[in-house]
This record gives C-alpha cells, sequence and structure tokens, in this order.
C-alpha cells in the first residue's frame, strides 16, 4: 500500500459506500462484499480474487478512522483542479491526481516550483504541463557480422524514476506526507510588508509544497527520487561501424503527461574477425602466397565473408603487399538505398595479398632456390643504394 494509491483509488466506491458514510455502514458493507467475493467460495475464479483484495485494501483504509482522515485529506488535496487552492476543501470530482507522474514533472519531490506557478499566476486553474522524456545514453557490444548485417540487442537502462519505496512522496511506506499546518497547504503565507501592506510569500515550514513529510522514507531520505532499470530491446541498422553513436528515437526516458519519449544514444562496439577488417563499406583481407606465385603468377582462392569463395587472378610478377579489389564482395552499403545492382548493394573486397618465405627448406627445395640463385646471379638489387653517392 502506497501512498500514490490512495491518491489514485476510490476505496467509498470499492465498496460501494458514500464518501460520508458512517464507520458502522463501512464495515456493514465490507462484510458482506468480503463475503460475496471470498476466494474459497469462488475457487481458480481471478476476477473474484481481484474485487475480494480490492475490497479489503479499501476497507483497511476507510475501515481506520486514523487511515480515513489521511485518505480524505489526501484525495481533496488532489483530486480535480487542486481544490483547496481554488478554495474548497471539498473533492470536485474530475481527473484523479496522479502522484507519481505529478513529482517526475517536478524532477522528483517538489511541489514548490508548480504551486508556485500557481500563484504567479493569480491562481489560475494549471494544466500539468505535458513534458519530453529525457534522452538516455547506453553502450552496445556487436559481433563483426552483426554489425553488417543489423542486429537486435538488449539494453538495460536506468534512469531516474520516483523512489520504488515511497513511490515519489517521499514519506514512510504506510504513511502519507501531511497538509502543512502553517499554510493549510496552499503552499503560500501572507507576510506583513509593513503598513497596510501584505504580501504572499512561499511557506517556510513546507517550503510551498503544501505537504509536509514527518516520517521520511528511509530509501530515500524523504527526497522521493529513485532510480528505475528498465531492459529494451533495439535495433542496431545493418552496417554500423565501431565506435559509432546512434541515436534512437523515441527509446528514451518515458514522456510525461503525454509528452514524447525521449531519444536513446547508443555507442556500438564492434568486435574484430578472425580474417576481415573493415574500412567503410570494404572488407580487408590479408592473404599469404609463396614466392613462386608471386612471380609466375597464380589463381588463387579467397575467402568473402559472405559467401563461396572467389578466384583470384594474379598476374606474374606480382609485388609483395598488392591490393586486388573484388567488386561487390564487401560489407552492404550502409545508408545507401540499393540501386538494383547487385554489385552497388555491397561495398568491395581489397585483397592484399604477402609472400611468405618458408622458414625451412626441404633438401628439394634447397637445391632449387640454389639453381635459381645461380641462374639470377647477374643481377644486384641493391645497385641503386650506392650509386651517385650521398644526396
Ligand atoms: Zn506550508
Ligand atoms: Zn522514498
Amino acid at each position: 500500500m502506497t501512498n500514490s494509491d490512495w491518491a489514485e483509488k476510490d476505496f467509498y466506491k470499492a465498496l460501494g459506500v458514500s464518501k460520508d458514510a458512517s464507520a458502522a455502514d463501512i464495515k456493514k458493507a465490507y462484510r458482506k462484499l468480503a463475503r460475496a467475493n471470498h476466494p474459497d467460495s469462488h475457487p481458480g475464479d481471478k476476477t473474484a480474487e481481484d474485487r475480494f483484495k480490492a475490497v479489503a485494501e479499501a476497507y483497511d483504509v476507510v475501515g481506520d478512522p486514523e487511515k480515513r482522515k489521511q485518505y480524505d485529506e489526501m484525495r481533496s488535496m488532489f483530486a480535480g483542479g487542486f481544490g483547496p487552492f481554488q478554495g474548497g476543501r471539498t473533492t470536485t470530482g474530475g481527473q484523479p491526481f496522479d502522484v507519481d507522474d505529478f513529482l517526475r514533472s517536478q524532477g522528483g519531490g517538489s511541489f514548490g516550483d508548480i504551486f508556485g506557478t500557481m500563484f504567479g499566476g493569480g491562481g489560475a486553474r494549471t494544466r500539468r504541463a505535458t513534458r519530453r522524456g529525457a534522452d538516455l545514453e547506453s553502450e552496445a557490444t556487436v559481433g563483426f557480422t552483426e554489425a553488417l548485417d543489423g542486429v537486435t540487442v538488449s539494453l538495460r537502462l536506468s534512469s531516474d524514476a520516483p523512489c520504488p519505496q515511497c513511490n515519489g512522496t517521499g514519506a514512510r511506506a504506510g504513511t502519507v506526507p501531511k497538509v502543512c499546518p502553517q499554510c493549510e497547504g496552499a503552499g503560500m503565507v501572507a507576510a506583513s510588508m509593513g503598513g497596510a501592506f501584505t504580501m504572499n510569500e512561499t511557506c517556510p515550514t513546507c517550503r510551498g509544497r503544501g505537504l509536509v513529510v514527518e516520517d521520511p522514507c528511509p530509501a530515500c531520505h524523504g527526497s522521493g527520487r529513485g532510480v528505475s532499470n528498465r531492459t529494451i530491446s533495439a535495433r542496431i541498422p545493418a552496417g554500423v561501424k565501431d565506435g559509432q553513436r546512434i541515436r534512437l528515437r523515441g527509446k528514451g526516458a518515458p514522456g510525461e503527461n503525454g509528452g514524447p519519449n525521449g531519444d536513446l544514444y547508443v555507442t556500438v562496439h564492434v568486435s574484430a574477425h578472425r580474417l576481415f577488417g573493415r574500412k567503410g563499406d570494404n572488407l580487408s583481407l590479408t592473404v599469404p602466397i609463396s614466392f613462386d606465385e608471386a612471380a609466375l603468377g597464380a589463381e588463387i582462392k579467397v575467402p568473402t565473408l559472405n559467401g563461396a569463395p572467389v578466384t583470384l587472378k594474379m598476374p606474374a610478377g606480382t609485388p609483395n603487399g598488392r591490393t586486388f579489389r573484388i567488386r561487390g564482395r564487401g560489407a552492404p552499403r550502409s545508408g545507401k538505398r540499393s540501386t538494383g545492382h547487385s554489385s552497388d548493394a555491397r561495398g568491395d573486397l581489397l585483397v592484399t595479398v604477402e609472400v611468405q618465405v618458408p622458414a625451412v627448406l626441404s633438401e628439394d627445395a634447397r637445391a632449387a632456390v640454389e639453381a635459381y640463385q645461380a641462374a639470377t646471379a647477374g643481377s644486384d638489387l641493391r645497385a641503386n643504394l650506392f650509386a651517385g653517392g650521398r644526396g
């Protein structure tokens, strides 16, 4: 049982009695309804069970003279256009007041501001302002392939929320803030300015809130503020890059009083791939080749990320470190509509060859390399390093 529920729920209605019913009538109504909806008489009937709980909850409050008094005060404070500030204490009906929303709209606990606004505006009825929810920040780590194809991730988000212990009222669970004895809930008191002049000023006892917390909630020390954690699923778009910050519209903190949700910004970390690197829409791959393949030319089989291997035709005399471009075998192009040509839908695969030198030679291989050496003895690769002196 929390205080905000008190403002939201009509316990008299739950018991089917009028607001000024006598204690005896309330007790009678409770007994009748409790008997009629008792779970023992309705095994497995969820509706009867809920009704029984609602009746018990209502009686727990309005069946207790002290709690009933607090409840009546609470409702007259919060129901129908801020009853007390319109000059009367009676409930006038209308929208039930939601303490949670209200406190949230006040940044979590101060009634003062909005009441101040009300009085500043000449006591006109103040509508609860809609407010856009806050933007939130989060991070996600996705796999290399997931980043290329897009992926849905679960994100745990923390945002400001009313204290769950007291539902944002700041009062210990089971108690309610009391109407301020100095200003009687008005939040303002008349101060003499000397002579015949008086001015309204913010009530020093409740600091304009109109309510005082006698027994502060131990969880939030009376501030009414807390943190809410929730888990949402978010779609990371295809082609996201490592370190990119993406904006998910409407996935931030909920709006207040019908205001739009804030946005969520997610910084995405992309895991490295065992083979492939990525430069924008292009993928890169380093492929080892042998000296003879480089010298004589070769057709080598190259893996691709998303399909069957492709054959790369390497010409004779390919230098170490040359990069070959294989069109349309890169990453899906991000931020561009496909033009219908399949090679435009993806970037390219950039294959860099790396000539490997054998660490160990078999006897035959050694003989062959020595024969090669003998056959090319006339050429000096380093001749031009020493030609022409310094410069
Ligand atoms: Zn006061
Ligand atoms: Zn609290």
